[in-house]
């Protein structure tokens, strides 16, 4: 059997859908959408056709003007970007955070950690508290809405309702939840939002932030007056093809997926035989495609490895870009000790992952874990 990658939520594949509609673009020739001739205005229009597919996937018409999509580089650069226009804010963040936040606004702003419980879920008496007694009279509540290490779904739209109740912005990394379940940002009111095209089927390199259209944030890149002098920088159109094409698809395709990932997640868990096993947040919502196991006394690391030797790619919660294993802020902040941190790994499935690639992993993960 080929490599089995159990590893989406880092990187998935690139849907091959997605692939054609950036081949052909490559295959057009030079796009630059700042210029004005014939090619430029092609990229322009390209990129107004991304923005278009991108708003039908978040339930908003980019026509009503009432949110818009500024095009950054990565998830990282549209959460880092949010944050930054609030630096003179009081902000509240989830203390599970993704680190692009987490040590963004840790380093820069005035922030404030909201605990979550033993299942990750974030603890709304301690935000409503926490809320009201800041002195600040503007302040941002940032919560993601899927973890990446657990997939645990927070409560957003009770959260934004608390956040909105205490006149406070209200922002949510999607980056995980984006293709795997729905999420319609004005029905749940949110200000802004981060998503990623690497995580639903585009390509590495286009992200974007999505924000109510009434906030006026400053760019945090500066030089050509690209993204309406939000963002600065070439567009990168190929990749942003990517998202717009790869948001298409996963409007059409998320329920099937989410259905069969759920499906392959529960036979995964249900094949683990080792008794001291467990799920994280296994009695809480979770995506579809996320299982984080803790198996104590099993070293993470030496569990990748013994995987990695039989073909199967998966990882630890939180891998810094050495590739070295860092302690999990997120299961800390649950209340896990250290051996149980330093045991977990996290398989991720995709949209592509087949019955025999969890059926395989099961039998191997059980021949390692005993
Ligand atoms: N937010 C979450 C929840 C993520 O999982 C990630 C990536 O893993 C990011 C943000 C950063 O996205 P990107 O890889 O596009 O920088």
């Amino acid at each position: 059997m080929n490599n089995i990658y159990l590893d989406h939520n880092a990187t998935t594949n690139i849907h091959p859908k997605v692939l054609d509609a950036m081949h052909d673009i490559a295959e057009y020739g030079p796009i630059n959408p700042s210029s004005i001739h014939t090619s430029g205005q092609k990229g322009k229009a390209l990129l107004e056709e991304s923005r278009k597919l991108l708003s039908s996937l978040l339930g908003f018409s980019e026509k009503r003007r009432d949110y818009q999509i500024i095009f950054t580089s990565s998830g990282t650069e549209a959460n880092n970007f949010v944050i930054s226009n609030f630096l003179d804010y009081d902000i509240f963040i989830s203390s599970t955070e993704h680190v692009s936040i987490y040590e963004y606004s840790k380093r820069f702003g005035n922030v404030h950690l909201i605990k979550v419980n033993r299942n990750g879920i974030l603890d709304l008496d301690d935000l409503t508290l926490k809320l009201k007694n800041s002195q600040s009279a503007t302040k941002l509540v940032s919560v993601m809405l899927a973890n990446n290490e657990t997939g645990i779904i927070q409560p957003i739209d009770r959260i934004c309702q608390i956040a909105h109740e205490h006149d406070a912005l209200m922002h949510s990394d999607c980056v995980q939840a984006i293709g795997k379940i729905n999420v319609d940002i004005s029905e749940l009111d949110l200000d802004f939002i981060t998503i990623s095209g690497h995580k639903f089927g585009g390509p590495i390199g286009a992200g974007a932030l999505i924000t109510k259209a009434q906030h006026h944030l400053r760019p945090m890149i500066i030089g050509g007056g690209q993204e309406k002098s939000l963002r600065a920088g070439t567009e990168n159109v190929m990749a942003i093809v990517g998202l717009g094409i790869a948001s298409q698809l996963a409007k059409e395709e998320m329920l099937n997926r989410a259905l069969k990932m759920n499906k392959l997640k529960s036979k995964l868990e249900r094949g683990i035989t080792s008794k001291k096993a467990k799920i994280v947040g296994a009695n809480v919502q979770r995506l579809p495609n996320t299982s984080l196991i803790i198996n104590q006394g099993k070293k993470s690391e030496l569990q990748i490895i013994s995987l990695d030797l039989k073909g199967i790619s998966v990882s630890a919660g939180a891998a810094c870009s050495s590739g070295k294993l860092m302690e999990s802020h997120v299961l800390s902040a649950m209340g896990y000790n250290k051996q149980e941190m330093d045991s977990a790994i996290r398989v991720s499935l995709g949209f592509n992952t087949t019955e025999q690639e969890i059926d395989e992993f099961i039998k191997i993960y059980n021949e390692i874990n005993g």
